[in-house]
């Protein structure tokens, strides 16, 4: 039989009535998720996943690759069905694994017996299959205690399964079970972490980009966009919403004081998110912003910025240390996009001293000579809507 994938459910299962609604979401995000990889048959009992080849043009390997960011998924493996017979087990157990026990010191079987009607409990199995590959292996020897590769045997519903160490999963929960929200996404190394980080909370993210041609290139378009592409990987296909910022940015930069340029600037970014947020069913906003990092992220400047929205913001990275979210980025594989050298809007007319510690009514006088409303209108009809896919051609 073909080699098929085991994915098992993580904190879905503890979810009790809603485990249902749960299940069906994460078949239908890996269903869409292996699309671009062939044929598959996907299917849950138990607590797994079942996701199986229907034919031999499916690409094993890419789809494999794919299983890796499913969030709702704890751990993974690739297996070999067979019938419930324990020669079969043991046959395929030899096929399938017997060179990985060449090349291992000891090994021990695991087994677990779902399907109670067949002959052998879990302890038997163990021993039974484990004696016969013992005698086959003789470089390698039994070790139930510490082995160094373990053999696992599982006895379900449809066919007994044999495979060897899993492999974890993305974690989290599955994307869209803890409803929209509109990722402010830069350029930056940060806010592709944060949708990351959400994203595996369950969260079904759409982007707003503000763009400030020509102060800022296409290039650095294309770098914002090749961003969401990569986070499609992890949260799967989504919209980015491209605001255009200039004359936003050119009427602060003529009229207001330049300390307050930034906070002014970030005001209007989270209005403008808002307004597009809501008619998309977004209930909140996501930012990658990490106290202290820079001028505008202290508490009384988070507090100015988030002072014009009424949804919730919520920052995942807001207390951790840029090393951490490095080393997110590197394992996302944003990192080597973000660090690229194309400016973001934010880095155009930048203060030389920004207020740290703003008051809002200040702030609030400092862009009383803008119509605020015009230009938030203005720049809201400017938005283009874009649909990001994982399989599009790169943007860069
Ligand atoms: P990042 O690495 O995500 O760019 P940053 O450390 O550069 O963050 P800021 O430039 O202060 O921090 O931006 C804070 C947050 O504001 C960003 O994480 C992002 O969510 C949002 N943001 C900044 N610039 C833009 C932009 N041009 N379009 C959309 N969102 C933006
Ligand atoms: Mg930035």
């Amino acid at each position: 039989m073909k080699e098929i994938f085991l994915l098992k459910l993580g904190e879905i299962v503890l979810k009790g009535a809603n485990r249902r609604q749960f299940e069906d979401r994460l078949r239908q995000n890996i269903r869409r998720r292996m699309k671009m990889y062939g044929n598959f048959d996907i299917y849950i009992m138990q607590s797994t996943v079942y996701v199986e080849p229907m034919d031999d043009m499916a690409d094993v390997e890419g789809a494999w690759e794919a299983c890796h960011a499913i969030f709702g998924v704890v751990s993974i493996c690739r297996c070999r069905p067979c019938e419930k017979n324990i020669d079969r087990i043991y046959e395929t157990a030899e096929a399938y694994l017997g060179d990985d026990l060449d090349m291992a010191k000891s090994f021990k079987v695991e087994s677990k017996r779902s399907d109670k009607a067949f002959p052998m409990n879990s302890m038997e199995i163990s021993r039974e299959i484990g004696g016969r590959l013992a005698d086959a292996h003789p470089t390698c020897a039994v070790d139930v205690r510490k082995p160094e590769y373990i053999v696992y045997v599982e006895v379900r519903d449809l066919a007994a399964y044999v495979h060897g160490p899993a492999e974890p999963g993305a974690g989290g929960l599955p994307t869209g079970v803890g409803g929209r929200a509109m990722c402010l996404l830069s350029g930056g190394i940060d806010s592709p972490v944060a949708a990351y980080m959400m994203a595996k909370r369950g969260v079904e993210v759409e982007c707003v980009h503000f763009f400030s041609y020509p102060y800022t290139s296409q290039l650095a378009r294309n770098k914002v966009m090749e961003l969401a592409r990569l986070v499609t990987r992890y949260c799967g296909r989504m919209t980015v919403n491209v605001v255009s910022f200039t004359k936003i940015q050119e009427a602060i930069r003529d009229n207001c004081p330049e300390e307050y340029f930034t906070l002014i600037m970030r005001r209007f970014m989270m209005e403008i998110s808002q307004r597009i947020a809501l008619p998309d069913g977004c209930g909140a906003l996501i930012t990658g912003e990490n106290l202290g990092q820079v001028a505008s992220q202290t508490m009384q400047a988070m507090a100015v910025t988030g002072a014009v929205v009424d949804i919730p913001i919520f920052m995942p990275l807001v207390g951790m240390d840029k090393e951490e979210i490095v080393t997110i980025a590197r394992k996302i594989g944003t990192l080597d996009t973000s660090i690229l050298p194309y400016e973001d809007c934010c880095t155009v007319f930048t203060p030389k001293h920004p207020r740290t510690k703003p008051v809002l009514s200040q702030v609030v006088e400092a862009e009383a000579s803008l119509d605020r409303q015009m230009l938030i209108e203005e720049a809201l009809a400017s938005v283009e809507k874009i649909t990001v896919k994982y399989d599009d051609t790169p943007y860069l």
